[in-house]
């Protein structure tokens, strides 16, 4: 019984389900080898054309084993009273971004990285084929607090209503949009480029910044810097390259001057263009938003009063430590 039900006071989401069942065993079902105790994988990317299930891939795409969203379940809006409820029609998808268990973003290596990136852009074209799918986050965690390590690997979840933030978010793309018939990202990355001050490193395809009301100390968002709403139109083969270049440095210099904090990732892209509930909905997305990364290091710290963030360290201070700590490019 898993419902997504809605908080019509604060128009707000929850996935109401039972708690997973699933022991994670001893052995790692992830690694090159346990192929055959995972479902069948989506998708891989292999060299020497190894077989589907069997060792040789890169980058893996598993279903998750108690997956949160299910392609199975047939999507039903319901009113309960005066509540709204929906079932949770869609997919959780393990992306496993190494096939060395000790791997970390910091340790992968560039090419490795890229190859992750890709696979992200395969998986938001192939579930966005699904027109009840109207929402796709990939999303990394490293570090979980109360998780033990394990093998790492990105998430996929799939979901039949846009995710709240990205809402907001299309929300306030679109007023900004609507008022100045600019991209509200653009401005920034133009802006913060000029301004320096929270700039962390500027490439050819993107800018590294600490945003200006960051909520956490080291929160960072990677913008890219040509306009585009959707990641999964807009990676290239120099712009993936250089994007797997940034990360690589980025957490790097996290492991190498920041202690190696837990961080999330998330990877802000335009919901599915093709589902819409209203025939107007999308009109100007593509011009409006911006595709983005945010990482937010040690969210578990977050610290709110009241729904506001409170956060002790300047942006611009962070950003200052952010730079001294990445070494520069060769
Ligand atoms: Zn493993
Ligand atoms: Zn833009």
């Amino acid at each position: 019984m898993n419902e997504l039900r809605k908080d019509a006071t604060r128009g707000r989401w929850v996935l109401v389900r039972p708690a997973g069942r699933l022991e994670a065993g001893r052995e790692c079902v992830l690694c090159p080898g346990a192929e055959g105790s995972t479902p069948p994988e989506i998708a891989a990317y292999r060299k020497d054309g190894s077989p589907p299930d069997a060792p040789g891939w890169q980058v893996r795409v598993l279903p998750e084993a108690d997956p949160y969203f299910r392609l199975e379940w047939d999507l039903v809006r319901e009113g309960v009273g005066m509540y709204d409820k929906i079932s949770p029609r869609g997919a959780s998808e393990i992306i496993v971004d190494s096939p060395r268990h000790d791997d970390t973003p910091a340790t992968m290596g560039e090419e490795q990285l890229e190859l992750v990136l890709w696979m992200y852009r395969d998986r938001l074209i192939d579930l966005k084929r699904d027109t009840q799918i109207r929402d796709v986050l990939i999303s990394r965690r490293h570090k979980k607090p109360g998780v033990p390590s394990h093998h790492p690997y990105s998430r996929a979840t799939a979901i039949p209503i846009v995710f709240d933030d990205t809402r907001q978010e299309l929300r306030n793309a679109r007023e900004y949009y609507q008022y100045k018939r600019r991209c509200l990202y653009c401005d920034m990355v133009r802006e913060e480029i000029a301004a320096e001050a929270r700039v962390v490193r500027v490439t050819s395809h993107f800018v590294v910044l600490v945003p200006y009301a960051s909520r956490v100390p080291l929160e960072t968002w990677i913008l890219p810097r040509q306009h585009a709403c959707l990641y999964e139109e807009a990676l290239a083969p120099d712009s993936a390259a250089d994007l797997a270049r940034l990360l690589a440095g980025y957490f790097r210099t996290l492991v190498a001057g920041f202690g190696d904090p837990s961080w999330e990732l998330a990877l802000h892209t335009a919901p599915n263009l093709e589902m819409k509930v209203l025939p107007s909905e999308w009109a100007t997305v593509r011009d409006d938003f911006h595709w983005q990364i945010e990482i937010m290091p040690q969210p578990e710290r977050a610290n709110r009063v009241g729904g506001i963030y409170v956060n002790e360290r300047p942006p611009e201070e962070a950003a200052a430590q952010l730079r001294d700590g990445w070494p520069a490019p060769r």
